[in-house]
């Protein structure tokens, strides 16, 4: 009569050792850094680190450039004026952004991330990871290369800083006092476009 709890017992121990054979579920695939120009590659003077504030990041925010970049522009030229003009006009450390994109839709490195960003409206940056593109997009529109680019920054940087999806927006959700990233890149933030974009990467991904 004791017959059926002894089996029920074993059979417990065996599903016991069954479940611990199995594989652990794999951790996700961690998305690879996107290829960028660092920051040393462009000619950065880097900021005195004791004049710099810590950040973790917490957001990620999208801006645009607001004036006309000029065909032919070197992108290594414009970030060599656009620090020397932050530092000599802002009396910022560095260049505003961490990342900023280029009319061909490449990648280059600016403020060290570690370090809070820089803005010209009321909200705080500190714990926004920023993006720039340059151009204005209130008169033009982003090629389908920066929208990419913009992606896979952003699901690359919301993996490793384990950013929600509603904390990925532009600037003007954060202030009142902007329209950037411009009305036409705006439009990709507004419809869903890119956060559902990198959604899509981060669900791949894991
Ligand atoms: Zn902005």
């Amino acid at each position: 009569m004791n017959a059926p709890a002894i089996s029920a017992a074993r059979r417990r121990l065996l599903m016991l050792l069954a479940a611990s054979a199995l594989p652990l579920p794999s951790r996700a695939a961690a998305l690879p850094e996107p290829p960028m120009m660092k920051a040393a590659a462009w000619g950065s003077v880097p900021p005195p680190p004791e004049k710099m504030k810590r950040h973790t990041i917490t957001h990620i925010t999208l801006h645009h450039q607001g004036e006309t970049f000029k065909p032919g522009t070197d992108m290594a030229s414009y970030l060599r004026t656009l620090q020397a003009w932050s530092r000599r006009e802002r009396h910022w450390q560095d260049i505003p952004y961490h990342y900023i994109i280029g009319p061909d839709g490449a990648l280059y490195e600016g403020r060290d991330l570690q370090y809070a960003g820089e803005t010209n409206t009321e909200y705080d940056p500190t714990g926004h990871a920023l993006i720039e593109v340059v151009g204005n997009f209130e008169e033009i529109e982003p090629t389908q290369a920066q929208l990419d680019v913009v992606i896979t920054t952003m699901a690359w940087l919301a993996q490793r800083h384990n950013v929600p999806l509603h904390r990925i927006a532009s600037h003007r959700d954060h202030s009142a006092q902007t329209v950037c990233p411009g009305r036409n890149l705006y439009r990709y933030i507004q419809n869903g476009y890119i956060v559902g974009q990198v959604g899509e990467r981060l669900k791949r991904a894991s």
